[in-house]
């Protein structure tokens, strides 16, 4: 059978053999009861290389954000976030039946809040008005774009928040892409927010798993909001082990899927394909289809038929993304399976 060249996401990546040992050999115990050695080494190893107090280990980047939210959060709270971003699209309204908040979602096309916007939308505790207690960033930012996001890009809305007595969160679900697209220090990009996220098993490669980070009383509450949400688990060991081998051993290589990313993205350009270049900043690859007859749905049709599975986004957007797996020579595959399809 012809292997299929999947990038529709970096979710689809499977654990090496090497992680695989890892996991099989690693210490295990009871994580509700606090007694997993790999997970409090994962959550230890976290904290520091983030400069946070403390970290938990959890299921999902959805998890992660929900937990983040209903511990930073009460019930009533206004929070502001993206219009684009995951936190307010993808998280099967959780934001209002789990966290019981009222999200207000702001328009910030390129992940920068325009300052005046976050004033307007900073409401006082009123009679008939919602408190505003949070101010949420995503970094790389806009899942079907990936942009890599500076630290100055966000510190002045970072610094309004903190003037204004609001917590801040950053689902940082693939902040490591930022941070090697960049090469910027994590704690740079984490500077003065309350709590951060970001998942393990994205361009790290890790089968499961999301880490959520914050300070010490932060973290000793978000446990309790995970057990509420079923997120208590006991031989977690077996997933922290992936965690702490990914960190290790699959940083430096999401280089190689940004080289990746822009080898296809400028062949796919030559192709006669629409793609914003300078916004192809990590591993995602976003292509407009409007110039091509078919819509986004018949053209990753087309393209699955022939072995190449792309995600389409939008009515007249695809998404391409490379990760762990995914080398040279697939992508010269792809850019021929591209050429017959057009
Ligand atoms: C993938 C993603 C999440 C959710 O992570 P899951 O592990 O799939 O629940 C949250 N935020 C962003 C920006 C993401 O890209």
């Amino acid at each position: 059978m012809v292997r299929n060249i999947d990038l529709r996401s970096d979710t689809v990546t499977k654990p090496s053999q090497e992680m695989r040992q890892f996991m099989m050999e690693a210490a295990v115990g009871d994580d509700v009861m606090k007694e997993d050695p790999t997970v409090k080494k994962l959550e230890k190893v976290c904290a520091d290389l983030f400069g946070k107090e403390a970290a938990l280990f959890v299921a999902s980047g959805t998890m992660a954000n929900q937990i983040a939210i209903l511990t930073l959060c009460d019930s009533g709270d206004q929070i502001i976030v993206h219009d684009q971003s995951h936190i307010f699209n993808l998280e099967v309204s959780g934001l209002v039946c789990t966290c019981q908040v009222q999200p207000r979602a702001i328009p910030a096309p390129n992940g920068e809040y325009a300052l005046s916007d976050l004033v307007d939308h900073i409401r006082p505790r009123a009679i008939q008005e919602a408190p505003t207690k949070l101010v949420c960033f995503e970094n790389s930012f806009d899942l079907n774009r990936g942009l890599a996001l500076p630290p100055e890009t966000l510190q002045p809305a970072v610094r309004l928040a903190k003037e204004k007595n609001l917590q801040t969160y950053l689902d940082g679900a693939r902040i490591f892409n930022t941070a090697v697209a960049l090469k910027t220090d994590l704690d740079a990009l984490c500077q003065d927010m309350d709590a951060v996220a970001f998942c393990l098993s994205k361009g790290l490669g890790c089968p499961i798993g999301s880490v959520l980070l914050g300070e010490s009383g932060f973290i000793k509450e978000a446990l309790r909001m995970r057990q509420r949400l079923g997120g208590g688990w006991r031989q977690a060991g077996i997933l922290a082990a992936a965690g702490l081998y990914a960190l290790e051993n699959m940083i430096d290589r999401l280089e190689t899927d940004h080289e990746n990313a822009k080898f296809l993205a400028d062949h796919l350009v030559k192709l006669g394909l629409q793609i914003e270049i300078d916004q192809v900043q990590t591993n995602i690859i976003l292509i407009n289809t409007e110039a091509i007859p078919t819509s986004a749905g018949e053209f990753c049709a087309k393209l699955e038929d022939l072995g190449v599975l792309a995600k389409p986004v939008r009515p007249q957007a695809v998404r391409m993304v490379t990760h762990y797996g995914i080398d040279r020579d697939d992508l010269l595959s792809v850019i021929e399976t591209i050429k017959t399809c057009l």
